[in-house]
């Protein structure tokens, strides 16, 4: 059942539902340890699945099938009756009432309201970018990527390599750039190594700045920057892209790459429905500007975590856009509603940093992790890369030892004996519920559904 819409003007909510708005990293996070608590909760996504997004790579260069990444929230709630999915997308957020319209225009409104609706691709107002390019921030970016990918091998194959079919831009040397930008190379190397073409395509990586993965240290910018060179990538740095148009990319050197496709890591912006919310403070990137205790100022009874946040580290600056940051939080917002309901103090949310890290390929990572920074890179980065991305998967999937079983033997392996250029590339035996399948639709979604990091 839906809690009703409140009176204006009704303060509480009495029966102490609390509204969810995003199923991602944060917002399961957070439901899941409400419903755990017997604390009635609404979740609502436009998705009826959860989306993993530091798989979207493997997804989009057929390494992994999107049923992999995607798990039905109705799985990962299964054993938590007081939480109610609604699979809708939201159109409104009204912050006095703590209340979300849905499409359709029912709305749903609850004691607390958690906002955890992600982020969306910024293409900066670069003509052509929202029209040509590909973002890649949800399950289906990833699959409509793979999809033109392998229209474009089949298609360059016959055509040979001067067509240029296989050219690709991809925009931003941040990690998404980045990492897309090695598995690419890796997927090329493969399709020569198994005869289906004889020319790699051409891959420039294209960054403004004069480093790639800006946030980490020089010796990071250099290991990406050699191991990308090596495979046979072309980062481009200090060049910004000024226009995209179906078959080419314009710079602002004046000249022009011929590509039939622009992959678009430039940059994130909160999700749009969080415009809709009038009186709301927001800061850098359109994110809500949180309290330390995560809640919304002036409206204590919303928290707003995740990527839709601008969350206060310590020192004042802003805690990055990552997985670990978006689960810890929504934890945290979800502890927070309970202390507050036990007559308990909030607190103000302490990250436990798991570091920061860019996976470039098989065996191929930067990380750096602790208090100073430590940097690591090659495989042993490679491997604390897997183990904090499987204690995130943790929260969703109740088998991610499948996921590492699966890493180590693909990455382990040799890769180019065994890339499927197929629809059905090697699935994760996850061993518990892989017959519920999550339903993915790759038609072009509205501006909101698909994003890019930065
Ligand atoms: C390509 C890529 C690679 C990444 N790699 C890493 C990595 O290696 N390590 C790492 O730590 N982090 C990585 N990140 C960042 C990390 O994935 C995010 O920080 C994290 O997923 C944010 O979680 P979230 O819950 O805030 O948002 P999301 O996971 O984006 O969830 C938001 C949810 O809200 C829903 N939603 C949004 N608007 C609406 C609406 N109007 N109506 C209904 N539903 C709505 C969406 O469908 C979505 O399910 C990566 C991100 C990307 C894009």
């Amino acid at each position: 059942m839906t809690a009703s819409t409140p009176a204006p003007g009704a303060d509480r909510d009495d029966t102490g539902r609390v509204v969810v708005l995003g199923g991602g990293l944060a917002g399961v996070a957070c439901a899941h340890k409400l419903g755990d608590e017997g604390i009635a909760v609404t979740l609502v996504d436009r998705n009826n699945y959860h989306q993993f997004q530091p798989l979207l790579y493997q997804v989009a260069t057929a390494q992994l099938p999107a049923e992999d990444i995607a798990r039905p929230h109705r799985t990962i709630f299964r054993e938590l009756p007081a939480v109610e999915i609604r699979t809708t997308q939201a159109t409104g957020i009204d912050l006095e009432h703590r209340t979300v319209t849905l499409a359709g225009g029912e709305q749903v409104s609850g004691a607390d309201l958690v906002i955890a609706a992600g982020a969306r691709p910024e293409y900066f107002g670069v003509p052509g970018a929202a029209e040509h390019a590909f973002p890649l921030y949800s399950v289906a970016d990833a699959e409509r990527l793979r999809l033109h990918l392998q229209d474009m091998v089949r298609a360059g194959s016959e055509a040979g390599a001067d067509a240029g079919l296989l050219d690709i831009v991809v925009v931003g040397g941040g990690p998404t750039g980045v990492e897309i930008s090695g598995a690419i190379t890796e997927l090329m190397a493969a399709l020569v190594a198994t005869g289906r073409i004889s020319t790699p395509g051409r891959i420039v990586l294209i960054d403004r700045g004069k480093t790639l993965l800006g946030g980490f240290s020089d010796k990071s910018h250099e290991y990406a920057h050699e191991k990308l060179s090596s495979d046979g990538a072309d980062p481009r740095l200090t060049t910004g892209v000024t226009a995209v148009h179906a078959d080419r990319v314009e710079l602002d050197d004046g000249t022009s790459i011929r590509t039939r496709t622009v992959i678009w890591g430039g940059g994130e912006s909160a999700a749009s429905v969080i415009g809709t919310a009038t009186g709301l403070k927001t800061g850098r990137g359109g994110r809500i500007d949180v309290l330390p205790d995560l809640s919304v100022e002036g409206h204590s009874h919303v928290y707003a975590v995740g990527d839709a946040a601008n969350i206060p580290a310590k020192d004042g600056a802003i805690l990055p856009q990552l997985g670990s940051v978006a689960q810890q939080a929504g934890l945290w917002a979800a502890e927070n509603i309970l202390r507050e309901r036990r007559g308990d103090k909030r607190e103000p949310f302490r990250y436990k940093d798991k570091g920061i890290m860019a996976m470039i390929g098989r065996n191929a990572a930067v990380a750096e992790v602790g208090r100073h920074r430590h940097q690591v890179e090659g495989p042993v980065a490679f491997a604390a890369w897997l183990g904090v991305h499987a204690m995130l998967l943790s929260g969703a999937h109740s088998k991610a030892d499948a996921f590492l079983s699966w890493a180590w033997d693909y990455f382990d392996r040799d890769h180019a004996a065994i890339v499927e250029w197929s629809d059905t590339p090697q699935r994760i035996v996850w061993g518990d519920d892989s017959a519920d399948v999550p339903h993915i639709t790759v038609d072009r979604p509205g501006p909101d559904t698909t994003a890019g990091r930065s």
